[in-house]
């Protein structure tokens, strides 16, 4: 289990994969804040302080971009670790989100599973290795 005093801000706006992922990092240990959409990404972002953001590119009004854009420029957000979520991943879209200095990159459509284990090879880099498949442990 994670250290339950982990909080992941969860922004989606797909109203199932919100609950799907939610209850899985939930699951997993993590503190999980829910908002669908970019404004109030940025705003929860600033005021909650979360370990991690995990973000959906595609957002209705200020998308993904645009949110990752915003708190690696901003003062107090700047820090906070990013993994980007993309349905229709280009290969563009990996450089733009590292050109914009998120820590990740998944395309979508990605299982909870796999999301959970990247939040934690990034709130919690040294960790024991996971010997399931498609774990963290080294090859
Ligand atoms: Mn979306």
């Amino acid at each position: 289990m994670s250290d339950p005093a982990i909080t992941v801000l969860l922004v989606e706006d797909n109203p199932e994969n919100r609950e799907i992922y939610a209850t899985f990092l939930r699951h997993h240990g993590y503190e999980v804040l829910e908002v669908e959409d970019g404004r109030e990404a940025l705003r929860v972002a600033e005021e909650a302080a979360p370990d991690l953001i995990l973000l959906d590119i595609s957002l209705p009004g200020l998308d993904g971009w645009g949110v990752a854009e915003r708190l690696k420029d901003g003062g107090s957000t700047r820090e906070i670790p990013v993994i980007a979520l993309t349905a229709h991943a280009l290969p563009e879209d990996y450089d733009r989100a590292q050109e914009l200095g998120c820590d990740a990159y998944l395309p979508k459509p990605v299982r909870p599973r796999r999301v959970a284990e990247e939040v934690r090879r990034i709130v919690d880099p040294d960790p024991e290795p996971d010997p399931s498949p498609g774990g963290t442990a080294p090859a």
